[in-house]
């Protein structure tokens, strides 16, 4: 018996020192950089403009429906308006109507080029809401150090903050070695099918292979990630897939009052109970484990000796991270039954009742996985398909430590010392969809600075973003195309940005080819 116990006990000193190891030994991803000093932005002045495109309502209402090609074409103007130097030295394309592919010739044609995306729509506002807005969601208002309204953040930040950095650049007489590629489609939030599925084929068809890709996605928390006060920058190396899927049980109908033991209602409803009750399975993989390895080293001693040991821990994690909405997402396929219809009178019964379930799809789980899980759940007499117009699959994974992801951390600590960079899984999707197989390295990060308290605002009311925020993202898609595409001249030989802008080469007039 004392045997026993001698032997449990080395045994559980030996496990608490692999976990001590494990817990101290722990390297840290982050690295060095110089801050740059020569990089001043005129916030106010970037504000305004943001609050111009703002208040446009490029809206997005259904896939395939009606375009507002007015606000699209409205936008256009606003945009040739405001970057002059933009417009007149980069070539623009107008592509399915009303998306926008502008192209920064580069002074070295071998240089793969550099490819920057964002959306020019707008989610719309959710009818009753209007109300609720602290400024109404179109009147771009400026107060209290934020710019106010639908599109602040997602994603007419991007398309404004990269234009800006093109207009500050060629202020600066910067001449890029790598041809700067940016597109803006304009159907984003209804899945992109006709802006950048047709941008993208464009750019296949002209054989572009980008060194890489960054779009919207992953940001800048601040005081949302446990144990590090820093703020972290968190760049999406995947994002996760999406399928709906329409559930359908159908019976006789007739006098409800001899009903059958379950009617279509009854058989739906059981069918979405079980559904919630047996979820797809969680896993700590891919994205989400490489997200873990880079913040352990950033955090206190607990929660560093819980990450660092998931070897032992998986399963605790695994339920810790199940009852948080957010955390659960960054696990598993997520199940949310949004749509139910039935019924047309309280003494008829249905002759059908139907469901939408909506799944965003782990890396690793694919939209037939779903469609097994859900028939299984759902039993023979519930009827089960997939919306597959808007089906996707999970993206592939890009790597973290790349010299592209290192590329973009080096500039993330140059523009904003301190900052905590780790890679991240994005539960939503991006229009990086449709440019797969130009770029393995496709990464998804719009560097604004977000509090818990703001992602209600994406997609929701009071959308806006600080000036201040705004003015470093700016920053960062300016030293992003110094560090990515420079070298056309001696950086040296730029004068600082105050000085008159230098017009390098006679450029032509801004072109429309309509595709
Ligand atoms: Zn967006």
């Amino acid at each position: 018996m004392k045997k026993a116990l001698a032997v449990l006990g080395l045994v559980l000193l030996g496990l608490f020192a692999v976990l001590l190891v494990r817990t101290v030994t722990a390297r840290s991803y982050q690295i060095a950089a110089e801050p740059v000093s020569d990089l001043s932005i005129d916030a106010g002045a970037a504000a305004e403009r943001l609050a111009g495109a703002v208040r446009l309502p490029t809206i997005s209402h259904d896939a395939g429906g009606p375009v507002d090609g007015a606000a699209f074409l409205s936008l256009h103007e606003f945009l040739a308006r405001s970057f002059p130097r933009v417009h007149a030295q980069l070539t623009r394309e107008v592509v399915a109507n009303y998306s926008l592919l502008y192209t920064w010739q580069g002074t070295d044609p071998k240089a793969p080029p550099v490819l920057l995306l964002s959306h020019q729509d707008v989610v719309p506002v959710e009818p009753g809401t209007e109300k609720s807005w602290t400024h109404p969601p179109f009147s771009g208002a400026i107060a209290d150090g934020y710019v106010w309204g639908r599109g602040a953040m997602d994603d007419k930040a991007g398309v404004l903050g990269l234009l800006e950095a093109v207009e500050h650049l060629l202020g600066e007489g910067f001449q890029p070695r790598a041809t700067v590629l940016l597109a803006f489609g304009h159907d984003e939030e209804v899945s992109g099918v006709s802006g950048a599925r047709n941008l993208a084929a464009l750019l296949r068809r002209r054989g572009v292979r980008p060194a890489f890709i960054l779009d919207e996605g992953g940001v800048i928390a601040e005081g949302m990630i446990e144990g590090i006060a820093a703020p972290v920058a968190l760049i999406s190396t995947a994002e996760k897939g999406y399928v709906s899927v329409d559930l359908v049980a159908r019976s006789e109908g007739g006098h409800s009052s001899m009903p059958p033991r379950h009617t279509a209602i009854g058989r739906l409803a059981a069918a979405l109970a079980r559904l919630e009750e047996d979820q797809m399975p969680a896993r700590i993989d891919g994205a989400t484990r490489r997200s873990f390895a880079y913040l352990a080293p950033e955090m206190p001693f607990g929660p560093r000796l819980f990450l660092r040991n998931l070897w032992l821990f998986g399963p605790l994690a695994r339920s810790t991270f199940a009852g948080d909405p957010a955390a659960n997402a960054r696990i598993r396929t997520t199940t949310a039954a949004t749509i139910v219809h039935a019924g047309i009178k309280e003494n008829v019964l249905p002759h059908e009742a139907r469901a939408v379930v909506n799944f965003r799809i782990l890396p690793g789980d694919t939209v037939a996985d779903v469609l097994a899980h859900v028939r299984a759940a759902a039993g023979p007499e519930v009827e089960v398909a997939a919306r597959q117009a808007t089906a996707t699959e999970a993206s592939p994974e890009s790597e973290a430590g790349s010299p592209t992801f290192r590329l973009l951390q080096q500039t993330i600590v140059q523009v904003a010392p301190g900052t905590v960079v780790a890679p991240n899984l994005l539960g939503g999707g991006t229009d990086t969809k449709h440019y797969q197989g130009l770029t393995p390295n496709v990464y998804r990060f719009l560097p604004m600075r977000i509090h818990k308290e703001d992602l209600a605002r994406f997609h929701g009311t009071d959308e806006r973003i600080g000036i201040d925020s705004y003015a470093g993202a700016i920053r960062f898609y300016v030293q992003l195309l110094r560090n990515a595409a420079g070298g056309g001249q001696a950086q040296s030989s730029s004068p600082p940005s105050s000085s008159p802008p230098r017009r390098p080469r006679p450029s032509p007039p801004p072109s429309a080819s309509p595709s």
